[in-house]
């Protein structure tokens, strides 16, 4: 295994390297939501998740809660030992959401490829024309903080893993850029548990093996790592160890289309019922496609009878759209021209698809302020 030493061509000039990849990542963000609209609030411990009479655990916590060493995972019960003034909140994922739709739209507007991780994380791909890749990603952190009155971290480098521990780097509000300067002088010294892609088991094995630090591994012999891990991850983290390991960023999967099925106990023959749980469904498949931020232009209703013959019909909005109520009074009306065919029904789907993406992006000029 003989891997290139980063920044340097074959010759060992240095090259120029493009810092095109970005993370940004939401300082402690569903506890930021809470403290920003509520701001009585501010300044207080604030526990997002389960309530510490259940056996919840907590999903965000602010900084004032972080300081009594309460941390995400960790069982609310627990938490309410650390600091017992702490306020618990139960999670609203529809506010987080709004939020995280807000921001990727902002990210977007950029022109590049962005990836969201969960509602609080992103990668973005900087756009291939874009010559100071560090100045946009600046104006993007600046911009998401003015029009979220919330705080984020973001990293700059040129693959995903180091752009992601550069957000890490300066939490909350920080700004790193990880360079090759800083693959140089600082990665040889990063605990292996702090790379990207290095879970807590692969970190204990090699840490079994006196290999700790990602230098500890670029000096520990090929046959040791590949009798630890495996061949292929071996590489991996040799990869990752020296700044190298690439993988690209995806703007996400894009489904053609979006299903929701029941299958039902017993016929049901009230087209009453039918309609009600349709409405469920529909309610369930709707999320689902604002999760995915998709307006669905084509919605099918399939329906398998007593008999186990299967009769779907289809109709094609005139644009697409993301309206629970417009969704589900179509499907009614496929449902009613179905009536003469159906008596008892034993299955039902629901089928969404024809997608359109909604968030066209807003233009973004580099230096513009507002
Ligand atoms: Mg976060």
């Amino acid at each position: 295994m003989r891997l290139p030493t980063p920044g340097a061509s074959a010759d060992g000039r240095r090259e120029h390297v493009a810092m095109h990849i970005m993370h940004l990542d939401m300082d402690a963000f569903y506890a930021s939501v809470e403290q920003r609209d509520d701001p009585s609030l501010q300044g207080k411990a604030v526990i997002v998740g389960g309530s510490p009479e259940s056996r919840g655990v907590v999903s965000a916590c602010s900084y004032e809660a972080r300081k009594f060493g309460i941390h995400s995972a960790m069982p609310s019960y627990r938490a309410r030992q650390l600091c017992p003034e702490a306020i618990f909140l139960p999670t609203d994922f529809s506010r987080y959401r709004e939020v995280s739709r807000r921001i990727r739209r902002i990210l977007r507007s950029a022109g590049g490829l962005v990836q969201p991780v969960g509602l609080d994380e992103a990668y973005v791909q900087m756009p291939a024309d874009c010559e100071d890749p560090v100045a946009l990603a600046t104006v993007l952190q600046d911009r998401i903080q003015r029009h979220t009155r919330l705080s984020c971290s973001v990293g700059v480098s040129f693959n995903k893993p180091l752009a992601k521990m550069a957000s890490e780097w300066d939490k909350p509000g920080g700004f790193t850029v990880f360079d090759l300067e800083m693959v140089r002088r600082v990665l040889p010294d990063m605990p292996l548990r702090d790379l990207p892609g290095v879970g807590p088991q692969t970190a204990q094995q090699l840490a079994r093996n006196g290999i700790t630090r990602c230098r500890d591994y670029c000096r520990a012999p090929l046959d040791q790592l590949v009798r630890i891990l495996g061949k292929s991850r071996a590489w991996d983290v040799a990869l990752l160890c020296r700044g190298l390991y690439r993988d690209t960023v995806s703007d996400g999967e894009r489904p053609k289309s979006m299903s929701q099925e029941r299958t039902f106990h017993q016929d049901v023959e009230d087209p009453r019922d039918l309609q009600e749980h349709i409405s469920l469904m529909m309610g369930e498949l709707c999320e689902r496609i604002r999760q995915r931020e998709l307006a669905a232009s084509t919605l099918t209703l399939k329906v398998r009878l007593s008999d186990f013959r299967d009769v779907s019909r289809s109709t094609t909005l005139s644009s697409p759209t993301v309206d629970e109520e417009v969704l589900r009074n179509e499907a009614f009306g496929l449902l009613a021209s179905l009536f003469g065919q159906v008596r008892g029904v034993r299955l039902m789907g629901l089928t969404l698809s024809n997608f359109s993406y909604p968030d066209v992006p807003e233009q973004l000029s580099l230096f513009s302020q507002h």
